[in-house]
């Protein structure tokens, strides 16, 4: 296997590629058009080959475009109901992307937007902005509290105890948590009722 996380500094935002040695087949998840260079001198240096482009979710308005888009037989996937930029694939929970003899399973996290999903691969989950280290994220206007609460407390903090967790962003500079670090640590969910998390979100959305 290959495992790299490459951060982009100016935006707090984080990409990560994947890969299966043997057969050099690569997946990108989240790569941003500012991880574009470095993710393509990364597959020439490694001799992979670039063969899913996985999103986690897609914001209206944001610039998708990227020199990745151009490879040869590159298949593009996000979930089922992310429709405001375009892919080759729309998943639904449960839905597998195989990469040489490897796998990476997709998981139904919506809340943050309503098409957000996770994908989880060997011992580690990609969740996107559905929850991020220690943290949940500002909402933003297709935030949905309620299905994010459900999301993370019932998909995510219910994965094994050292599942590793990368999200998309971190502003304080960590990379990487474990699920049973978030779930008796993370203070916008930890110890909190659906109720409150939600009252608590609605606050922040008005400030
Ligand atoms: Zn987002």
């Amino acid at each position: 296997m290959y495992f790299r996380q490459i951060q982009d500094p100016a935006t707090a935002s984080l990409c990560y590629l994947l890969a299966d040695r043997a057969s050099g087949e690569a997946v990108a998840i989240d790569p941003l058009p500012s991880h574009a260079l470095l993710l393509l001198a990364i597959l020439q240096e490694q001799a992979l080959t670039l063969r899913h482009l996985l999103r986690t979710h897609v914001h209206p308005g944001r610039q998708y475009e990227s020199p990745l888009l151009g490879l040869p037989g590159l298949v593009v996937g996000q979930g089922e109901a992310a429709l405001c930029a375009p892919a080759d694939r729309h998943f639904v929970d449960g839905d597998e992307v195989g990469f040489g003899t490897e796998a990476v399973r997709i998981l139904a996290t919506p809340g943050h937007t309503p098409g957000c999903v996770s994908y989880l691969w060997r011992d580690r989950l990609f969740c996107g902005d559905v929850m991020e280290i220690n943290g949940c994220g500002q909402p933003v206007d297709e935030t949905d509290p309620g299905a994010m609460y459900d999301s993370v407390t019932g998909h995510i903090f219910t994965l094994p105890d050292e599942t590793l967790l990368f999200p998309a962003h971190d502003y304080r500079g960590r990379t990487v948590s474990t699920v049973a670090e978030e779930r008796r640590m993370n203070t916008s969910f930890s110890g909190l009722s659906r109720e409150a998390f939600v009252t608590d979100m609605r606050n922040r959305a008005r400030d």
